[in-house]
């Protein structure tokens, strides 16, 4: 495996960072994950669009233009001579001193891109659905760290996926300041309630996530009615069909909600129509190489 670090490509074992790096000191950092399919990457400009949004809110100056980081994603699975692969790119505010002031972190960023595969959830549960809970942890408010921010600093939902392992469930359902449903540890949530879609909007607790925003351009081209709206626990409960998106899980049903069983217990018509449009949507859609 080669790893790309500032420019220039490390063997995995070689490819180390500095203990002064800010992204490890203090979380001081954005990131994506991107996936391709068939040698064509999805939604290449959509994730680099991202990361630079969260590079602007975070004030963290990337030391290659749009096009450059593009063509460094797609020259490191390239050399990794990967069809199918899931890559982490990753931008820190590169070494500085053991102070978290930001402007003495001199040499600039570090950019770091991964390319390997992630199987984030075993193929049985993608076919029999997810147990997840609703945990204690919720969402970072948009006036503390905003959740559209990518950030380094994931311990809001790291402390939330150890919840719902001391529950013995696999994902969990993280709450925004004033209750609403925001979304799961690293995946967007939907339910679907009398053949309508329904997801949380992004204003509060929610990312705006980019598997999410596929799946809602998927509903509208199919003319299944979806709305980005407000969504109690109560409405999980009782809802018909529910399911989880991001670009590690792709799409993934869910089958029971903190003890209550969603729908027939099984992933539902509708969820399975999309996991299947979804898939066909990212072997024919995305940047070739
Ligand atoms: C990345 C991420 C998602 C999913 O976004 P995608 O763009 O679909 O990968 C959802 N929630 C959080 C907290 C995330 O970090």
């Amino acid at each position: 495996m080669k790893i790309y670090i500032n420019g220039k490509f490390f063997e995995k074992a070689q490819a180390r960072v500095s203990v002064f790096d800010h992204g490890l000191l203090y979380g001081d950092g954005v990131f994506e994950g991107i996936r391709s399919y068939k040698r064509r990457v999805f939604k290449l400009k959509e994730h680099i669009d991202r990361l630079f949004e969260s590079a602007q809110s975070i004030m963290l100056k990337i030391p290659l233009t749009k096009e450059q980081m593009i063509k460094a994603v797609v020259q490191t699975i390239k050399v990794n001579k990967l069809d199918d692969a899931y890559i982490r790119l990753v931008v820190t505010r590169g070494e500085g001193d053991l102070g978290l002031d930001p402007r003495k972190c001199y040499a600039g960023a570090t950019i770091i891109i991964i390319a390997d595969k992630i199987a984030l959830y075993p193929e049985k549960l993608y076919r029999e659905g997810l147990t997840i809970v609703t945990v204690p942890t919720v969402r970072n408010l948009p006036e503390a760290l905003n959740p559209q921010i990518k950030s380094l600093n994931y311990l809001n939902n790291i402390l939330a996926k150890i919840e719902a392992a001391n529950s013995g469930c696999d994902e969990a359902i993280m709450l925004d300041s004033l209750g609403y449903v925001a979304e799961c540890t690293g995946d967007n949530i939907f339910v679907v309630k009398n053949g309508h879609l329904y997801t949380p909007p992004q204003c509060m607790g929610t990312l705006r996530g980019i598997t999410r925003d596929a799946i809602l351009e998927l509903a509208r081209k199919n003319k299944i009615p979806a709305h980005e709206h407000v969504i109690t626990r109560h409405e999980v409960y009782i809802s018909d069909e529910c399911f989880l998106t991001g670009t590690a899980a792709e799409v993934i049903p869910v089958v029971k909600v903190d003890g209550r069983t969603i729908g027939q217990g099984k992933p539902g018509k509708l969820t399975l129509s999309l996991m299947k449009k979804f898939k066909i949507l990212t072997a024919q859609n995305g940047v070739k190489y």
